[in-house]
């Protein structure tokens, strides 16, 4: 016991010696519309690897962009730099025209919604839960964002409805119901832009169709970013992101990466030869 509260208290120490993110902490600059805007950005998560070399994209408002690459490129940590979970070491990121580092959290937070396969879902009322994206929204409000993706009828089923405690970690629901309260908090939040981690495979394959109704619902008229494992779901997008070894490999839209990039060629080939796409799959463009 005491070899494993040497290991937790020295990580727990770790994270408390990290400095605090400056952001202000109140609105100096406007910020016109959400285009998105990498310039130059590096980073790394220690000081001595740098997993990001040199990034620059840009994401334009109502538009549907996706990143690719094979696993390790680095597109998760672009899409974390975007959500503001992480600061750049070099370059800048804007969003609106505004370096991202001059934006209060507070403010920002509300720009952003971050959907990713293993949302959080905190011991409380599956009510409370789809709240957290809107803390003072009404009851209406909740419910009427639970039945906009869909799960209004799942949730009446609870034992208590929408006042049933989900557990620890939101242990008493399945893996897709509980993707679907994490969808339905993300609705209701409203934020213009989604940064979504599409599922790598599902958990539960019975909710998938229903999981992917949900997400249609919520990245409607917003701007996307989509982590995508599947291509087939992105080949329509406005923009695909080619991501390989923390550099941009390549941009553009899919018949031009087709085209211009031999590494996007192999993925798309190896794809469609995969038993992924079967006819019907949804897309997100
Ligand atoms: P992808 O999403 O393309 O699979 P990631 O962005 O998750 O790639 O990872 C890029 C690189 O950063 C990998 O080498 C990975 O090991 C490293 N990495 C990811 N998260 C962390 C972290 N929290 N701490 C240290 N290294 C990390």
């Amino acid at each position: 016991d005491i070899s494993k509260i040497n290991v937790i208290f020295g990580e727990v120490t770790e994270i408390l010696n990290r400095k605090d993110m400056q952001r202000p902490s109140v609105v100096t600059q406007q910020i016109n519309g959400n285009d998105i805007t990498f310039s130059h950005v590096s980073f790394g998560y220690t000081n001595d690897v740098e997993v990001l070399h040199d990034i620059s994209l840009e994401i334009k408002a109502n538009t549907v962009n996706a990143l690719v690459g094979p696993s390790g490129s680095g597109k998760s940590t672009i899409a974390k730099l975007i959500a503001s979970f992480w600061d750049p070491k070099q370059g800048m990121i804007t969003f609106g025209g505004v370096n991202m580092q001059d934006i209060p959290l507070d403010e920002y937070n509300r720009l952003i919604a971050y959907v990713s396969q293993d949302n959080y879902l905190f011991n409380l009322s599956v009510m409370e839960n789809i709240r957290l994206g809107k803390p003072n929204a009404s009851d209406d409000e909740v419910i009427q964002a639970a039945k906009n993706c869909g799960c209004h009828d799942f949730i009446m089923q609870l034992e208590h409805g929408y006042q049933t405690i989900v557990g620890d970690a939101g242990g008493h629901l399945s893996g897709g119901e509980r993707q679907r309260v994490a969808i339905a908090r993300a609705i209701l939040k409203d934020a213009p832009v989604i940064i979504l981690d599409e599922a790598t495979a599902y958990t539960d394959p019975e909710n998938e169709a229903l999981v992917q109704a949900s997400l249609a619902k919520l990245v409607q008229g917003k701007t996307l970013l989509v982590i995508a494992h599947r291509l087939s779901t992105i080949a329509n997008a406005d923009q695909i992101i080619l991501i390989h070894g923390g550099r941009v490999e390549a941009k553009g839209t899919h018949s031009e990466l087709l085209k211009n990039s031999s590494l996007y060629q192999q993925m798309w080939y190896a794809h469609i030869q995969s038993k992924d796409t079967e006819e019907g799959e949804a897309t997100y463009a």
